[in-house]
């Protein structure tokens, strides 16, 4: 059988696919095309000039090995590179490069200096190319602004997720921070962002990704020794969208090369994203600078949605889903779910299922029914940090203050009080919760709680602060 440029590519390919990670394999090596076969010469087509550094940068040993099976030690590589001139009408034309694979085997692969079209090289930045290397988005269509219903709530993210939609880099809301608490669309319109973009400009590379399965990505470059290829991987993308970036907190690596990340892609005019449970201000063990550069953008708050929000919502979701229900019990769920969206969408899926299985009619009985468990089973689960936010705020105080060494009367109370609630409300144990709130010991943390329990039977003040604090925290 006589060789051509495609069986020797697709033997070369099969080589390198069992030696490289798969994420890198697709990056690179999959959007090559081979174009021609003389002697011992094989061409190959890539994207872009930079694209043709990276191999040549990477993956030449490789490369090399793999020609080398297939073409002898002759054997000599050369890239057919796409060059499109940002400066010039004209269209993108192909130069040819020598692989620095031009020495045979033995020698160390030192980099010949290659004769590159000078003209073309004027500024790095005309020739990036990278859009034709396919990202699979991991967009979920089924998030979009059309079923994200608009309200006092969100006006603000939604109508700035929509400027950054129209134009990706271009507005001053570079990152856009959506935050805000749990279930309340933060994942909705990130993706809805991402889908626009998409729809708008088919060529932008977009990506979205939630922190946690960055910070893992990240976990195996390291240990895979592949970090450069994952800096770089992130660096090619034009919208970055990470979801709960609140994740990063603590992650002191993974907050690193977030952060270089980061910057390239802002002075690139790429567009970044991001979404966390928390406002900028209040993440703990972020970096600084990684702080700062979340505030550069716009922070926007999704809040929790007023009733005729709530009434829209579910609205909207039967009028998509084709069931009817009577008004009363709409209003009803729109009237006892009040925080989180997902909880109100998750009522009325469970009010379809009932009523379909067990053959019922949708009725208020029912509703409510389905309401209350829903309201016991997800009792708001509090956190040390949000306790002593509450107890500061209450005694109107900063939570520095509360946490300080002072002995002075009401601050101490506002402290063993902090203490007790997070004692109550939170699984942490009391070394955890003493190192959280002014770093005390378990013994202090103790001492606190059995105070707060004897104040509050004989001191009737004190019983008050308990119970208004009590409902502040859990209803
Ligand atoms: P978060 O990421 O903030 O926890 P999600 O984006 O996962 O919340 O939203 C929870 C559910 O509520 C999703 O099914 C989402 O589609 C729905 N949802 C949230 N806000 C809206 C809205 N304004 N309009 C329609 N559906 C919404
Ligand atoms: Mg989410």
């Amino acid at each position: 059988m006589t060789k051509n440029a495609d069986s020797v590519w697709s033997k070369c390919l099969s080589f390198i696919k069992d030696n490289i990670k798969p994420q890198a394999y697709k990056t690179w090596f999959e959007p090559i095309v081979p174009v021609k076969l003389s002697a011992s010469a094989l061409t190959i087509q890539v994207p872009s000039k930079f694209f043709y550094e990276w191999l040549e940068e990477h993956y030449i040993k490789i490369l090399r090995m793999a020609l080398t099976k297939e073409l002898g030690s002759d054997a000599k590589l050369i890239y057919d590179v796409k060059m499109e001139n940002a400066y010039s009408s004209k269209k993108p034309h192909t130069v040819k490069f020598p692989s620095s694979n031009r020495k045979p085997l033995n020698s160390q692969g030192i980099t010949v200096p290659l004769e590159i079209d000078k003209r073309e090289l004027r500024n790095p930045f005309i020739i990036p190319g990278i859009q034709k290397v396919k990202i699979e988005s991991q967009l979920n269509p089924n998030y979009n602004f059309d079923n994200f219903i608009e309200g006092d709530s969100n006006r603000l993210a939604r109508s700035a997720g929509i400027a950054v939609a129209n134009k990706p880099g271009g507005t001053s809301f570079n990152p856009l921070l959506i935050y805000g608490g749990v279930g309340l669309g933060k994942t909705h319109l990130a993706h809805a962002i991402g889908v626009d973009i998409k729809d708008k400009y088919p060529d932008k590379t977009v990506l979205y990704i939630s922190a946690e399965m960055f910070i893992q990505q990240y976990i195996d470059s390291v240990k895979g020794n592949t970090r450069n290829d994952f800096i770089h991987f992130y660096q090619m993308i034009d919208v970055l969208i990470v979801d709960d970036v609140q994740f990063l907190s603590g992650k002191k690596g993974t907050q690193d090369v977030f952060f270089h990340i980061f910057n390239h892609l802002h002075q690139n005019g790429k567009q970044v994203i991001l979404t966390s449970d928390k406002a900028p201000v209040d993440m703990q063990e972020m970096e600084q600078r990684l702080l700062s550069r979340f505030k550069w953008g716009l922070s926007a708050e999704l809040q929790s949605p007023d009733f005729e929000t709530r009434m829209s919502i579910l609205e909207n979701k039967l009028y998509r889903d084709g069931v009817v229900m009577p008004e009363e019990i709409v209003e009803y769920i729109a009237k006892n779910i009040k925080t989180n969206v997902r909880e109100l969408e998750g009522v009325l899926i469970s009010m379809i299922a009932q009523a379909s299985f067990n053959k019922k009619e949708y009725t208020l009985a029912l509703a409510k029914v389905i309401v209350d468990k829903f309201v016991k089973n997800t009792k708001k689960e509090v956190s040390i940090d949000y306790i002593q936010k509450v107890v500061s705020k209450y005694f109107e105080m900063d939570v520095t203050t509360l946490q300080s060494k002072t002995r002075k009367r009401h601050i101490v109370q506002a402290r063993q009080l902090a203490m007790y609630f997070a004692k109550r409300l939170t699984k942490a144990s009391l070394a955890s919760i003493g190192s959280q709130i002014g770093s005390r010991d378990h013994a202090t943390v103790l001492h606190a709680c059995k105070t707060v329990n004897n104040l509050s039977e004989t001191d009737r003040q004190f019983r008050v602060y308990v119970e208004d604090l009590t409902k502040k925290l859990t209803l």
